[in-house]
């Protein structure tokens, strides 16, 4: 079921109800994966680590004098991508900040003024593109992946920088532990109910 937003989780004690903006829908188990809002699905099944987001800005400039190839100004944290139109995406920061707030445009100065000394004619007042977007932050630094207090309602999330390297990896052990009922080894340390 896509575009549709998750109000809620029972635990039916023999499967779960999931109430959505188009219905509700029932499984044997669910597994809960919504990011930075992870917290407010989850807490009544006993997760109590916090889910923070940690807020990073983009925005595309054209490529003449930025970088041919994806480049990390390792000092100044700023990433620039090409993005094969004649642009390059500039990224960074780190900002906590509620997921919802627009876009603060003295973030955006703060990234042109580090990347500005490394980057030779760029136009920066030709860039297009503003966006934020939240990353998962845990309190601790570490994913929460595993069961909760519920035996029918699993975590995936809170991995903050790392989601799109890691996600793919803590979804196979995930699906492992599921199906087989054995939590490999890997995911002592994440385990939600930390
Ligand atoms: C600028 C920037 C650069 C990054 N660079 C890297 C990188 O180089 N390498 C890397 O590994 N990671 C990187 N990350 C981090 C990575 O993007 C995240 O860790 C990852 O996207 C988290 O995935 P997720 O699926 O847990 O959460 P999300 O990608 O946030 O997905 C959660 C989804 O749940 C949906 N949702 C929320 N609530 C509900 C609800 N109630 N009902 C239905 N749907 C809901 C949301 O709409 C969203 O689509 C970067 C992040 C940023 C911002």
């Amino acid at each position: 079921m896509e575009q549709a937003e998750v109000s809620g989780i029972r635990d039916l004690g023999t499967g779960v109800a999931v109430g959505t903006s188009q219905g509700d829908l029932r499984a044997d188990v669910a597994v809960v994966s919504t990011g930075t809002w992870l917290n407010r699905l989850v807490r009544p099944f006993g997760v109590r680590v916090p889910v923070q987001s940690g807020r990073g800005y983009s925005f595309s400039v054209p490529a003449a004098g930025a970088p041919a190839r994806p480049t990390y100004l390792a000092g100044q944290k700023v990433v620039c991508t090409p993005l094969g139109d004649g642009r390059v995406r500039v990224a960074g920061m780190m900002e906590l900040a509620p997921p919802e707030r627009p876009v603060d445009p003295r973030r955006i100065q703060a990234i042109i003024a580090a990347a500005r000394p490394l980057l030779r004619d760029v136009d920066w007042d030709a860039r297009r593109d503003e966006w934020v977007g939240s990353r998962p932050c845990t309190a601790d630094g570490l994913p929460l992946v595993g069961p909760t207090a519920s035996p029918r309602v699993y975590v995936n999330g809170g991995h903050g920088m790392w989601g799109v390297a890691l996600g793919p990896l803590t979804g196979r052990l995930l699906a492992d532990a599921i199906t087989t009922g054995t939590a490999p080894a890997e995911l002592a340390a994440l385990h939600p109910l930390r």
